[in-house]
């Protein structure tokens, strides 16, 4: 479950002393290192940079100084301030272009596997959405209906990649946990965060911040210290510190990020229940125009466009879309608007946003949104707890919702690894 977004501009670098102008970053964003880009010098035509950019990452356009493209070079903007630009050189033809330099492995490139064995070789790490535990009603993942067991996302999302761990590793891949138990990656927390928190307040327009909340229904609590120092912790620093984990010491070669969807619940201990039930999934693309005027972002989405991690994670996605769709029984998701999606691919289940984990984490990433917690059908089999086989649940025999989500992940990635490493590069 995605929460809408809410945005807190930020331009809070520290003034430098030496005169250079200040990167413009986005929430906790790192300094871009431009220069990494030269890494890339060559290793992409002119078409499919300017197809990436008009279908996947720039769906929504941009301004136009920040990317000038021309027919061998792109100019990408690095700094407004002091109008510095970086070149990036366009290979003439597929034939002559630099190879892309990556940590992680496409599936063509994995040699022949066993049949009983098509993950074997593969480095997948696992990343079950959110804390849960004692953090999930901060993170306003938790509801309870009437005297029933708390539903935290959180929680569920866990369950899930350790069912999905043991299938994974009997057919032969490496699997690593980007969390695995409720406490959080980041060493930091909420009161961490007081400070910063206030100094976004005030520069969004709130300028003398209340501390705390009174009412966790108070429609204003978004604009206190104590709620955003709090999502300044569990989704901004905690993402990060996953990030520097998949980056820096995990290297996989795919990233699952698992989670479960909701519709509005209104109050949480008195939610509201739904017929609405669907799945869908995310790579990353499609960022806003305001996205793309922080440094950090634009670097970020460049480095990653420039990595071909898309040619790799849009038909895994479409692939594990496929199988689930199939096993779950679950209509496709619609936005309700276009403002901050893309679809793409072609099995109707997948969409391009450019959210935290799917930009950050440097490989492919698939993120899964299947089940709507708080439908009736959901929630019914959320309370029903894992077990083996299939029971009666609302009048159909059914696995375990975790199992068929586990199992349907499963059966997307033997299908699409098999082919993949069938073909070869
Ligand atoms: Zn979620």
């Amino acid at each position: 479950m995605i929460l809408r977004v809410i945005l807190l501009a930020t331009c809070l670098s520290i003034l430098p002393i030496t005169g250079e102008a200040a990167d413009n970053l986005g929430i906790l964003g790192a300094h871009p290192r431009w220069s990494v880009l030269e890494h890339y010098q060559e290793a992409i035509t002119h078409d499919e940079f300017t197809r990436l950019i008009q279908n996947v990452y720039c769906t929504h356009g941009f301004a136009p100084d920040l990317i000038e493209v021309n027919p061998d070079t792109a100019r990408i903007l690095t700094n407004r301030e002091s109008q510095n630009f970086f070149t990036l050189r366009f290979a003439k033809n597929d034939a002559s272009r630099n190879r892309v330099p990556r940590l992680w492995h496409p599936g063509k490139s994995l040699p022949p596997a066993k049949a009983d064995k098509p993950l074997s070789g593969l480095r997948i790490a696992l990343d079950p959405g959110h804390l849960g535990g004692d953090w999930a009603k901060m993170e306003e993942r938790w509801f309870q209906v009437d005297s029933t067991q708390p539903v935290q996302e959180g929680d569920l999302t866990l369950k899930v990649a350790r069912l999905l761990a043991t299938r994974l590793r009997e057919l032969g891949a490496k699997i690593f946990f980007v969390r695995n138990g409720n406490e959080p990656v980041t060493a930091k927390r909420p009161d961490d965060f007081r400070e910063l928190a206030r100094k976004i307040l005030i520069r969004n327009g709130v300028p003398q911040p209340r501390a705390d909340v009174l009412d966790p229904n108070d429609p204003e609590k978004e604009q206190t210290i104590r709620w955003q120092s709090e999502i300044l912790f569990y989704r901004y620093s905690e993402i990060r510190r996953r990030a520097a984990l998949v980056n820096f010491k995990l290297h996989p070669d795919l990233v699952l990020c698992l989670h479960f969807n909701a519709e509005g619940w209104g109050d949480p201990n008195n939610p509201t229940l739904t017929d609405i039930n669907h799945l869908h999934l995310l790579v990353n693309g499609s960022y806003l125009q305001q996205e793309l005027e922080y440094d950090d972002e634009r670097f970020e989405m460049i480095r990653r466009l420039l990595s071909r991690a898309y040619d790799e994670e849009l038909p895994l996605a479409d692939t594990i879309a496929n199988a689930m769709g199939r096993e779950t029984q679950l209509p496709a998701y619609q936005y309700p608007t276009a403002n901050s999606t893309t679809k793409v691919g072609n099995s109707g289940y997948v969409y391009a946003r450019n959210l935290l984990a799917t930009r950050l984490y440097r490989c492919p990433v698939v993120y899964c949104e299947p089940y709507v917690m708080n439908s009736n059908d959901a929630f019914a089999r959320i309370q029903a707890g894992d077990y083996e086989g299939t029971r009666n649940v609302n009048g159909l025999e059914r696995k375990s919702i975790f199992r068929e989500y586990a199992d349907s992940v499963t059966d997307g990635l033997i299908e699409y690894y098999s082919k993949a490493r069938e073909k070869g590069d």
